[in-house]
């Protein structure tokens, strides 16, 4: 018999892994992408020697992405070096005020006891309940298909909710333990680049602090554009064809069967369709309306994740005062968080992120140079033109360079800025999300998107909007959900 033939739209994390997955399998099993490069939001741009990762910087979690190349009788050694960082990063509180998280715990305890008296072992209280949870999230939920409301009511699920603390919200939760502003800024920025709001984010994911503290922060030598790299190269190797700049314009349904996808390029045949495009897109610009389980009015309802406000620079000398992963924390957050969420608008005095993978790695800077990595979560659907880029961009430089104590404006040999109008004409992104769907309670788990089509038998979904939700080992977990399901279903 010959394999059936399997689509994937889109060659994002979440569509590389489920085409390497099913293609193991046994299918054939086709990838296209409307844009010329692999990775999707983790894509890489290369120019004058700068090899930029455009979206994700941090690595996170490496046990997932062992777990995935495991599968296939692989180790992620052999596809990309990975490096563990220390410190894990520097968060600029003010110019003269620079507070380090290091790799080794102590100097840790030690800083959180400069905060607050009994800060050390508060910050040990709170890491042994967020290893807790996090032992209790990879066994019982991240890889469960929580498709079935069941699943998510089960009687071992709802005891350990309870204990876990599900339905309380991170920002409630870390103040049960920490006085001191700083503490809890730290304790709960990262939520901000998970696309949430500390204020509605359930406090389960206080499991970041056991991903960042005990786990640490690592880093693929050669950036993060390694990983789809990998990934493809994988897929390659299980017998996955793909095209590049190909979009999928329209997938053709008879009888509750997906049997074809219309591209730019011509019609595709198909016995399966994977999407990994955004689900919003792909509901309501790639189905017919009586197709589509989630409508237009269904995503209008929802609270959509912040976009972002990017730039990459290329700077001709280097800038000693940063490390790798830097955060600037100087203004009260609570009006960037009111101006992401509640009344959107440009924020005015933000909380905002500097990657420079150039300090460590020679592979992404020629050398003497720094590669340099601005973002800035932002409103989804709010205005943006050139005029407002530009001046936003001039407001930011102008704050990082008075954090670090050192002009460099006239180094600047490399500029691009990415923001919402790229996200939503390279990606399809609804309102020019940058990730999706905020993980709030009621768009977590068993309340996310499905990942099997309830319209279309054989149409399948992966990717950041579904569970697990938002990352790029997420988004390798999703496709394994998808493709247990599918095999599953084909059994
Ligand atoms: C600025 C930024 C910073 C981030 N930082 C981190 C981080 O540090 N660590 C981390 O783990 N995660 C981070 N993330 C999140 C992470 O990048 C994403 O969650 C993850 O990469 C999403 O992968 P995906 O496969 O779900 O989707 P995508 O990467 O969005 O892939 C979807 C693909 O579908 C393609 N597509 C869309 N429509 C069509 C169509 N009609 N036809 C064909 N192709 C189509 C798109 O071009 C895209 O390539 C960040 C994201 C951004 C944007």
């Amino acid at each position: 018999m010959n394999p059936k033939n399997v689509i994937v739209i889109g060659a994002g994390v979440g569509g590389l892994a489920a085409a390497a997955l099913l293609a193991k399998e046994g299918y054939a099993v086709e990838v296209i992408e409307r844009n010329l490069e692999v990775g999707g939001r983790a894509r890489v741009w290369e120019t004058d020697g700068f090899v930029f990762d455009m979206g994700p910087s941090w690595y996170l979690m490496p046990e997932i992405f062992e777990n995935f190349f495991n599968v296939f009788g692989k180790t992620v050694s052999d596809y990309y070096e990975l490096i563990r960082l220390d410190p894990n990063y520097r968060i600029f509180f003010g110019a003269e005020d620079i507070v380090e998280i290091t790799a080794d715990l102590e100097p840790n305890l030690n800083t959180f006891e400069s905060f607050e008296e009994g800060g050390a072992q508060k910050l040990q209280e709170y890491l042994g309940k967020s290893k807790e949870t996090y032992e209790y999230m990879m066994q019982g939920i991240m890889y469960k298909d929580l498709d079935s409301l069941w699943s998510m009511f089960s009687p071992s699920l709802m005891k350990a909710g309870r204990k876990l603390h599900i339905l309380s919200n991170i920002d409630g939760y870390v103040q049960k333990f920490f006085k001191s502003d700083r503490a809890r800024k730290i304790l709960e920025y990262p939520i901000v680049f998970l696309g949430g709001n500390p204020k509605n984010t359930p406090a389960l994911y206080s499991i970041i602090s056991h991903i960042d503290y005990n786990l640490g922060v690592w880093y693929p030598k050669g950036g993060i554009g390694k990983i789809p790299e990998g990934l493809m190269k994988l897929a390659q190797e299980q017998g996955v064809e793909f095209r590049f700049g190909v979009e999928a314009t329209h997938i053709d349904v008879k009888n509750r069967e997906a049997y074809q996808v219309q591209t730019s390029q011509g019609s595709i045949g198909a016995d399966l369709v994977v999407v990994n495009a955004d689900y919003p897109h792909s509901e309501i610009d790639l189905l017919d309306e009586r197709y589509q389980t989630y409508p237009a009015k269904y995503w209008e309802k929802k609270i959509i994740a912040p976009s972002a406000f990017v730039v990459y620079l290329g700077v001709d000398r280097k800038l000693d005062q940063l490390t790798h992963h830097n955060v600037f924390l100087e203004y009260d957050w609570v009006q960037h968080f009111d101006q992401i969420f509640n009344q959107p608008a440009w924020p005015e005095k933000p909380a905002y992120y500097v990657c420079c993978p150039s300090r460590y790695d020679s592979l992404v800077a020629p050398k003497g140079k720094e590669n340099i990595f601005i973002t800035v979560p932002i409103s989804p659907g709010i205005e943006d033109t050139p005029k407002i880029r530009e001046a936003y961009f001039q407001k930011i430089l102008s704050h990082m360079e008075k954090m670090i104590g050192e002009p460099f404006q006239d180094s600047i040999s490399v500029k691009r800025i990415f923001s919402l109008k790229d996200f939503s004409e390279d990606y399809n992104a609804y309102k020019g999300t940058a990730v999706g769907l905020t993980h709030t309670f009621r768009q977590s788990a068993f309340f996310r998107p499905r990942h099997r089509s309830k319209k279309v038998n054989n149409l399948y979904y992966t990717g950041q909007y579904t569970h697990p939700g938002i990352g790029v080992p997420m988004a390798l977990v999703s496709s394994k959900i998808v493709t247990d399901q599918i095999m599953h279903q084909m059994k």
